[in-house]
């Protein structure tokens, strides 16, 4: 897919291109291998949707106040890409909790003659629903599948990934519903981005292919 992009990043000159900088080029985002990619991208989706009024409510409220939301939530399949963020309140957010953006608008028109309850146990049966078919709460054209062994993993530091929390939580997802708990996320040229357990999980699980979000408009330089 190709993410929404800001036309300049950042504004004014680079004056060095290092390790941890990140810029657009020909429309391109070349990320440097030290950057944190879930960082630029909530530093991207302040910079085009603002930092001081909240998505869902309208109040303006201060930047330390300011939280990301993923519109389709992360429990669920959700990426953190600009496409998936909305500045919002903290107060939002946890209201939204484990909901799309468009059954949280249903949800608030439901609080208005108190149906909110039996519609957000009808939503929960329907992310299980997907699950169970082995699908994400998500636009189906922003997952492809990719072939594990053409998926390349970059700079990463050796460490004992298997007691991690996030590599427990892989296992336990895909010992239930034997999907993997979100779509991997590369870059054009099949570098991953972000999810770099779930991919060393797939490995160890010697799954042939993964279901991925390639970002055809980023690039790891
Ligand atoms: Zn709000």
């Amino acid at each position: 897919m190709i993410i929404s992009l800001p036309e300049k990043f950042p504004i004014g000159t680079l004056k060095k291109q290092e390790n941890n900088q990140a810029f657009i080029e020909n429309g391109i985002l070349k990320i440097g291998r030290d950057c944190k990619f879930s960082n630029i991208m909530y530093g991207l989706t302040y910079m085009m949707k603002g930092d001081r009024i909240c998505y869902y409510c309208g109040k303006t409220i201060s930047k330390k106040e300011m939280t990301l939301d993923h519109v389709y939530p992360r429990d669920f399949g959700g990426p953190s890409i600009t496409d998936n963020l909305v500045p919002c309140c903290q107060e939002c957010n946890n209201d939204k909790n484990n909901f799309t953006h468009q059954q949280y608008k249903e949800i608030l028109l439901a609080r208005q003659n108190g149906t909110a309850k039996q519609l957000k146990e009808e939503f929960y049966r329907q992310h299980e629903e997907l699950r169970k078919k082995k699908m994400y709460s998500l636009p189906e054209h922003w997952i492809e599948e990719v072939k594990l062994s053409e998926i390349q993993i970059l700079y990463l530091d050796s460490f004992n990934y298997k007691a991690t929390k996030k590599y427990k939580d892989s296992k336990k997802f895909y010992n239930m519903y034997e999907m993997l708990r979100r779509p991997i996320v590369v870059d054009r040229k099949n570098n991953i981005l972000d999810e770099f357990i779930l991919y060393l999980f797939a490995k160890d699980k010697k799954l042939d292919k993964v279901p991925t979000i390639k970002l055809e408009n980023v690039q790891i330089r």
